[in-house]
């Protein structure tokens, strides 16, 4: 419980929990198991309206409350990682949109709240994720059109994305304002390269891209030219809340499954949870949940009332990340041997759960951004 959100959000997160248990529990291992992309789940979320939450009614959305599609996202991470995901990459899209879309480019979230179009946030490139200003694709000025030249790796939903958001340079000289946003929908220039098998989330339909000369119009900058940078980080302190509260709902359930074990396993005739060792990993689990929430939701909290909140953001989504790794990892432990065979839930949430100290910057990157907040003092 936490005190600051109020009975109806947590009558909101209640009846998510049941709906994930009901309709997305049931699939979870076979995407992982079948390397599937979880269609049947977006159709869930998507009849649920639950993909229209974050997103004004004047573009499909039934409720903008961003706390709520945070509830959402924990919720469904509880159970499918592979299905919280795509909230993930709903996020980044429509928060690119809403804040500096066009018309036209907002008017598209009517598609992606139905299920029928499926968005991608591409900007990692095959020479690094880390450093922006290493970025290699550009975009050539042409008429009215930009011709973009380059590659992105790593991009979630490439091989089923209808609609793109795409990073490129807009000039050789980075720094000079030269890095812009663009939408591009799915193309014949837009090669597509093979699915990249992964550890975890391995339902993911995660690929790399490939342009050459691909044409873009001019409307379809997002923003103004030179404006990459500003739409990157606006958007990613949002974005980052989300991968946390995903991160927080399978840590819930590690901890919850470890429990149950420890409840149950026997040792030296009596329970595990009579043995400090597993007394110690569960607590850590309990601080930590604790811990994420209250950053997480007070960073919620802010960006809901138009405070800074990019701090807390950066904070949240460093320490839950490695938090859920790390307890992760003790959940494993806590259940020998069945916390490494295939079927149980902690095996498959332990695995999904690497991605997340990476995936929307990396631990390093975020303690580079927290440096930059404490030069800024
Ligand atoms: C499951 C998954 C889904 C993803 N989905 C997307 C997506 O939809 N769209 C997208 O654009 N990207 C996506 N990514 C890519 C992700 O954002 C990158 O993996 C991440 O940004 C790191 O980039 P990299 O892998 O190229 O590693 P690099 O940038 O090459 O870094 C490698 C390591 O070096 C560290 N490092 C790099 N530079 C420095 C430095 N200056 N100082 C200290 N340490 C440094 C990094 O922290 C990291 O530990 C996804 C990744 C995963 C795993």
């Amino acid at each position: 419980m936490i005190f600051f959100l109020s009975p109806e959000l947590e009558e909101f997160r209640q009846k998510i929990r049941r709906f994930s248990e009901t309709n997305l529990e049931k699939n979870a291992e076979r995407w992982d198991e079948n390397e599937e992309f979880p269609y049947d789940s977006l159709k869930a979320l998507a009849e649920e309206g639950i993909l229209s939450i974050g997103i004004p009614e004047q573009y499909g959305g039934s409720d903008p409350s961003k706390l709520k599609e945070l509830i959402a996202t924990e919720e469904i991470a509880r159970v499918d990682p592979n299905t919280s995901i795509q909230m993930e990459i709903k996020s980044l899209y429509e928060n690119t949109l809403l804040l500096f879309g066009s018309e036209g480019q907002k008017n598209t979230l009517k598609e992606i709240v139905t299920g029928k179009k499926i968005p991608a946030f591409a900007f990692t490139e095959p020479s690094g994720g880390t450093d922006i200003s290493g970025i290699k694709s550009i975009a050539k000025k042409e008429n009215d059109k930009y011709l973009i030249t380059g590659s992105k790796n790593f991009i979630t939903n490439a091989l089923v994305a209808d609609y793109f958001i795409l990073f490129a340079k807009t000039s050789e000289n980075f720094r000079e304002k030269g890095f812009s946003a663009f939408f591009v929908k799915k193309n014949e220039k837009l090669k597509i390269g093979k699915k990249i098998r992964q550890t975890g989330i391995r339902g993911s339909a995660i690929s790399s891209l490939h342009y050459e000369n691909m044409p873009v119009d001019e409307k379809d900058m997002i923003g103004k030219e030179g404006q990459g940078v500003k739409i990157f980080s606006s958007v990613l302190e949002r974005s980052r809340l989300i991968l946390s509260a995903g991160s927080l709902g399978s840590m819930e359930r590690l901890y919850e499954e470890s429990l149950k074990f420890a409840n149950n396993r026997k040792s030296l005739e009596a329970p595990l949870l009579n043995y400090q060792f597993i007394q110690y990993y569960l607590s850590e689990m309990l601080k930590d949940i604790e811990a994420s929430r209250l950053l997480i939701y007070n960073a919620a909290m802010l960006m809901e009332k138009g405070l800074p909140f990019g701090l807390e953001s950066t904070l949240a989504k460093l320490y839950v990340t490695e938090a859920l790794v790390k307890n992760a990892n003790n959940a494993v432990q806590i259940m020998g041997g069945y916390g490494y065979t295939k079927g149980t839930v902690v095996e498959r949430l332990a695995r999904d759960s690497h991605a997340a100290t990476f995936g929307l910057g990396s631990s390093e990157a975020m303690r580079m951004l927290l440096t930059r907040y404490m030069k800024k003092n």
